[in-house]
């Protein structure tokens, strides 16, 4: 089973599109304009290219997208291909749901299933989009738009004029304000997450951790009010940790440092692992995360400018999807503009691309809150009754671990942002606009 290659055509005629944000999403957007024959003005506010954090999932959807944007060798050259998703009870650390794989995503999805480390990923689409000829402009925080002149403006007074303009802005975006005409803050979920890397090196050293580092599985430790997720990264020589729990920072703070004796504190009832582990860490951070609110438009009425990414649909990271959303919205919108044969299509087309984006997104948010009461069920009945539905069962609609549910998992990761693309095209010339929809992901789900 091979891994598809759509074909990125050069299209008829050639526009400048600027993009606000350089970003995971906003990179790919890049390449993928650049390489359907447009001029491309990425615009980045921080002075240096990078992403922080930690480690990052990269499910089929997204592996697709970049093996047809020519990124995915950089990409896979560091990563590791998880074999399974263990599910693990937060006490004892006992088996509850398995989800394989390798070899099941690239057999029946055309994709793997990856993990990275996100400045690995983002360097890889860097020097893609070098290589392509994007024009990086740094230091330019976009301030301001001018909708009627197609002129964005940076803090320093520098000013770029387009055909399009995409706000890939991440979830504090300038550009969805300027859309809205207000500011639209993104909301608190409640939860906050704390990130770790350690050294596997270290791990070695203790015979109770040897079941965790011998494969590079991903684990999940679900619990009262909070979850653990341990992945590997850099060929297997990092360890990620993610905790995801209630979010005790004070209202003004977004991100601080944080402690492994908090970590230690917080689990010391949880499976004694978690305690080693957590033992291991030098430097870890807190973030608090939030949600946006889902937009009537994602489009300016002027017909030519669009927000995508986590400015659109910032979402919690249960389903370890929020960037995958970005590059597929990036997809989508490359696979459009590669046919665009006449500048008065522009505005049917982000409408388009909003049309064949918006819903599929809304449903991953929606779909990771939901996991935040599957995941942080306190102990009693409900919970009984969740874990003895992984335990007994086949995984069915409805299945407690999202990613063993056979028809949400299929949403999740059997899209084709391509051909998603390709379909939205010929509909439109056949004067239909074409919208993104998936019968039954929760209407038969029982949790
Ligand atoms: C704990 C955690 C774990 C996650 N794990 C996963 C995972 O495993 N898999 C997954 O797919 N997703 C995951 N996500 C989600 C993912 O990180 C985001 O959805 C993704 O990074 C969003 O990409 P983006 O390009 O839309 O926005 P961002 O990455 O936020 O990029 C926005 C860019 O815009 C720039 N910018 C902002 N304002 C301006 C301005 N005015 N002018 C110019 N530039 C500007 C910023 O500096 C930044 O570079 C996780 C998120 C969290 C919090």
């Amino acid at each position: 089973m091979s891994i598809p290659k759509h074909n990125i055509a050069k299209s008829p005629i050639s526009l400048t599109f600027i993009i606000v944000g350089a970003g995971l999403g906003g990179v790919s957007a890049a390449i993928g304009l650049r390489l359907a024959g447009h001029r491309v003005l990425l615009l980045e506010a921080a002075s240096e290219l990078g992403e922080v954090g930690a480690g990052i999932q990269i499910p089929p959807p997204s592996i697709k997208v970049l093996n047809s944007m020519g990124v995915l060798s950089e990409v896979e050259a560091d990563a590791i291909f998880p074999h399974d998703i263990n599910i693990r009870r937060w006490d004892n650390g006992d088996l509850l749901s398995q989800q394989n794989l390798v070899p099941y995503t690239l057999n029946k999805y055309q994709g793997h299933y990856l993990h990275v480390h996100r400045a690995d990923y983002h360097k890889a689409l860097v020097n893609r989009a070098k290589e392509v000829g994007v024009e990086i402009y740094l230091g330019a925080r976009v301030e301001d738009v001018d909708f009627e002149g197609s002129i964005v403006t940076t803090s320093d007074g520098r000013m770029f004029t387009g055909d399009v303009i995409v706000g890939y802005d991440g979830v504090k975006s300038r550009l969805r304000s300027l859309i809205l005409g207000r500011e639209d803050l993104a909301y608190d979920t409640g939860d906050l997450a704390y990130r770790a890397l350690i050294d596997v090196e270290e791990m070695k050293k203790y015979p109770e951790l040897k079941s965790l580092w011998s494969r590079p599985d991903i684990n999940f430790w679900w619990g009262p009010r909070m979850h653990v997720v341990l992945y590997f990264l850099q060929g297997g020589k990092t360890c990620n940790v993610v905790v995801l729990s209630p979010d005790t920072l004070p209202s003004d703070v977004l991100v601080s440092d944080a402690t492994k004796e908090e970590l230690l504190d917080m689990f010391a009832d949880w499976d004694p692992t978690l305690s080693t582990l957590f033992g291991l860490i030098h430097s870890t951070g807190k973030w608090r995360l939030q949600n946006s609110r889902e937009l009537k438009s994602w489009t300016h009425e002027t017909g030519n400018c669009i927000i995508l990414g986590d400015a659109s649909h910032a979402t919690l990271p249960y389903l370890a999807s929020g960037a995958s959303q970005a590059v597929e919205d990036a997809a989508v919108l490359t696979g459009l503009f590669s046919r665009i044969e006449d500048r008065s299509q522009i505005h049917d087309l982000l409408e388009l691309t909003e049309s064949l984006r918006k819903w599929r997104s809304t449903q991953v948010v929606k779909g990771s809150t939901q996991c935040q009461q599957i995941y942080h069920m306190l102990d009693g009945a409900e919970q009984l009754e969740r874990d003895a539905k992984m335990l007994t069962q086949p995984p069915q609609i409805g299945c407690p671990n999202r990613f063993a549910d056979p028809v949400f998992q299929n949403f999740l990761w059997g899209y084709d942002a391509f051909e998603e693309a390709q379909r939205g095209w010929e509909e439109y010339k056949q004067g239909r606009k074409a919208k993104y929809m998936y019968e039954n992901l929760y209407e038969d789900a029982r949790l």
